[in-house]
């Protein structure tokens, strides 16, 4: 058999990890070096040369994106779509598992997955139920603490909290909300993962089967795993299973939600693997990897590695500095006409951002030009409201004990449905211990409501019980589409939004019965004896934070610096590269983020294929005021010799961009170094600079409690008070 194509176009050291016979391999390399493309081809050569069943195949990626190419990449090189192979996300893997065994880890057949934002709402409820207050144990954090000991490995059980009252408290939330959601069959994020390896550690015939199975176990991104993901594989690859690891630890960028990069080197310790380095990159210009290098260079946390291209020197490195945030997305979409219009196409284009709030200014502009785009992340098609609460219905259809979904529509649209009705039903659903939709069939039956609220309630439990029977045999979409109807959200809408957004909500509606009709169950969920419904659920749930739309079409792709990882594009804006903005504020003030916050300026970077701009505006506005901001330290750190500097446009013509008209201010604002000023937001504070004039004159006071800011005093209004 000719293997040679899958070793075409590979350098030396990559054939090397491609055919390595070694027990475990780990590529540690550099951006754009082939990591992704070794992992791929190392399967094909395994299923080809080494005739693995594809069966005996686990492959991990960081997203479902990655996933779907990754296994499109394997179709093309073995010709044909490997049958059973699993490849996918660490919450898709574990995800499939729980289904497959959903009893042996006490999980009801028709356990539901919550998002974050149903966990979030969860969490409050809980906070609520308990009668605690709501200021000393804010929703917010603790589902970030609850996840964070999740992430860990930790039970309540397994927390110590010794004689600590606040963090005692803390415990019992979480062991509430637990209980909770094992109640209603419900599965955060974290608790897919912490399950599986419960299931594998705790039940040892589970344990070896899935050993037995998968002799390989392949993983991208791995300096992204957290704890529990590491002790995951290390319990699938058993003592015999190959691992076979890519990763870089210059690109790690979540440690702020518990990846560990130190799992690395505990990889290096555990597996003692054979390690290939990869140097060469193929992607960039020599230029745009030069800047790269040099600017991760500063960090001083570094396994260190040397990055080399062949490539051309390439164009500069473009940077713009704008008056103001409008001037910004002006002047980026003008470049991607320019692009177009030189034959370029605009999916080859990405705006890359630090944080989602950012898009819109770039939304509006593309908007007005007539430029197709994609936002990646933000408000997802998953999570908007009215697709929230169809969602919701389908659920309850599925799971009656699905309580956040019972919460979410029982007054949606209103039927009159008091809170005060509600809150009975809770009651009797926490005395009972059943589930909201059971508490309210009991309180019914035994009249226990008010007549008009038990009318209320009673049509809409006939409702969900009428659309089960109706649809028992209906296909997904058929379900989808009865349950739109008969929930009657379009209507609910437009009774109470403008007519464009109640619009633009049941174009959404309609796009999610569309697809409902086109959802393909995956073979391997078919195969595990899962209905298409539960499928379609849980690939809603998982997939939230990626999908919008269905198709690639041809748009100009806008998204965080956070979601670009491992893509590449051969035209990159990156964004508001500005203090404060990108790195962060929180990460300027903890050392160790600040080092995350560089490697994230270094993905952004190395995304870039030939053309990379690099933006910052001199100010925007941020929480209902126009701030002025400093260009990004990692603006400076960027080599001279690489960089274009692009003329910032004179202020005189921000005005004709889009930044409205601005008051008039005197040249004499009457402020003097070490005044006293108060501001309306940021509190008392003390001038300790002062710059420009007119139009232009801004100030930087060290506030007592929000520390120092620029201000632009034409927009600021602050008062003198000495
Ligand atoms: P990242 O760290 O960003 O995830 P990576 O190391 O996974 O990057 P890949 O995405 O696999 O890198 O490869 C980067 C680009 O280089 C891709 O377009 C890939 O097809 C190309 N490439 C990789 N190796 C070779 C090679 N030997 N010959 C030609 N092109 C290559
Ligand atoms: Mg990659």
């Amino acid at each position: 058999m000719d293997v040679s194509h899958l070793l075409d176009e590979l350098n030396d050291a990559q054939r090397e990890a491609v055919t390595g016979d070694a027990g475990h391999l780990l590529v540690l390399a550099g951006a754009g070096s082939g990591k992704t493309r070794v992992l791929v081809h190392r399967i094909a050569w395994l299923i080809q040369v080494h005739h693995v069943s594809p069966m005996g195949l686990l492959a991990v990626t960081f997203t479902n994106k990655a996933a779907g190419e990754m296994r499109a990449r394997v179709g093309e090189l073995l010709g044909i779509r490997p049958e059973g192979l699993w490849i996918g996300t660490f919450h898709g893997i574990c995800h499939r598992m729980l289904r497959m065994h959903a009893d042996e880890v006490g999980l009801p057949d028709t356990f539901q997955i919550l998002d974050s934002d149903d966990q979030y709402r969860l969490i409050r409820r809980v906070i609520r139920d308990m009668e605690l207050d709501e200021g000393q144990f804010p929703a917010r954090a603790m589902q970030g603490l609850i996840n964070h000991h999740k992430d860990e490995g930790r039970r309540p059980e397994n927390i110590e909290h010794l004689d600590n009252p606040h963090a005692a408290q803390q415990v019992a939330i979480y062991r509430y909300y637990q209980d909770y959601c094992e109640r209603s069959g419900l599965v955060d994020f974290a608790e897919l993962l912490l399950r599986t390896v419960e299931l594998l550690r705790d039940n040892p015939a589970r344990r070896r089967h899935y050993q037995e199975r998968f002799g390989h176990t392949l993983i991208d991104e791995f300096q992204d795993t957290n704890r529990l993901q590491y002790a995951l594989v290390r319990l699938l690859s058993g003592e015999q299973g190959r691992m076979f690891v890519v990763g870089d630890d210059d690109q790690s960028i979540y440690g702020w939600r518990g990846a560990r990069v130190e799992n690395v080197s505990d990889f290096v310790r555990d597996f003692d693997p054979q390690v290939v380095r990869l140097e060469q990159n193929y992607r960039s210009t020599a230029t745009i990897l030069e800047a790269a290098n040099r600017v991760i260079d500063h960090n001083d946390d570094r396994m260190g590695k040397n990055l080399w291209t062949e490539g051309e020197a390439g164009e500069p490195i473009r940077l713009f500095a704008a008056w103001s945030a409008e001037e910004e997305a002006d002047y980026i979409i003008a470049r991607i006409q320019d692009w177009i219009g030189q034959g370029g196409s605009p999916s080859e284009a990405a705006i890359l951002y630090r944080s989602n709030a950012q898009s819109r200014l770039f939304e509006q502009v593309l908007l007005r030009e007539g430029i197709d785009y994609r936002v990646y992340g933000g408000q997802r098609f998953f999570e908007r409201a009215e697709i929230k609460d169809a969602m919701a219905y389908l659920r309850l259809l599925h799971n009656r004990n699905d309580d956040p979904a019972f919460e979410r529509v029982i007054n949606v649209p209103a039927r009159g449905i008091g809170e005060r009705t509600v809150e009975r039903v809770r009651e009797q659903a926490r005395s009972r211990k059943i589930s909201l939709f059971a508490a309210a069939s009991e309180l019914i039956a035994a009249q226990g409501l008010p007549a008009r609220a038990g009318k209320a309630i009673e049509s809409f439990i006939e409702k969900i019980n009428m659309l089960d029977e109706q649809t028992a045999n209906a296909s997904l979409g058929d379900t989808m589409s009865a349950v739109v109807r008969a929930a009657q959200l379009g209507e609910w809408y437009r009774g109470r939004e403008a007519p464009d957004r109640a619009e633009t909500r049941e174009e959404n509606l309609e796009e999610l019965v569309r697809a409902a009709e086109s959802f393909e169950q995956p073979a391997e969920d078919e195969q595990a004896g899962l209905a298409p419904l539960a499928s379609f659920l849980a690939q809603a749930a998982l997939e939230a934070g990626e999908h919008q739309g269905q198709s690639w079409q041809d748009c100009v792709q806008l998204m965080t610096l956070h979601s670009a990882k491992g893509l590449e594009f051969p035209l990159v804006f990156m964004a508001g590269l500005e203090e404060g903005l990108f790195p962060h504020q929180k990460s300027v003030e903890e050392p160790g983020r600040l080092s995350e916050e560089r490697r994230l300026c270094y993905v952004g970077m190395t995304r870039a294929m030939q053309r990379l701009y690099i933006s910052f505006a001199e100010s925007r506005y941020l929480h209902g005021q126009r701030i002025l901001s400093r260009p990004s330290r990692f603006v400076d750190e960027l080599p001279a010799h690489l960089i274009e500097q692009v003329r910032p446009r004179q202020p005189a013509a921000a005005t004709q961009t889009g930044l409205g008209a601005r008051p008039d201010s005197s040249a004499d604002h009457g402020l003097r170094l070490g005044g006293t000023v108060g501001h309306q937001r940021f509190g008392i504070g003390t001038v300790v600079s002062l710059e420009g004039q007119g139009d232009n004159a801004r100030v930087q006071v060290n506030f007592e409690q929000a520390g120092s800011k620029w201000l632009v005093l034409a927009y600021a209004s602050l008062e003198r008070l000495d």
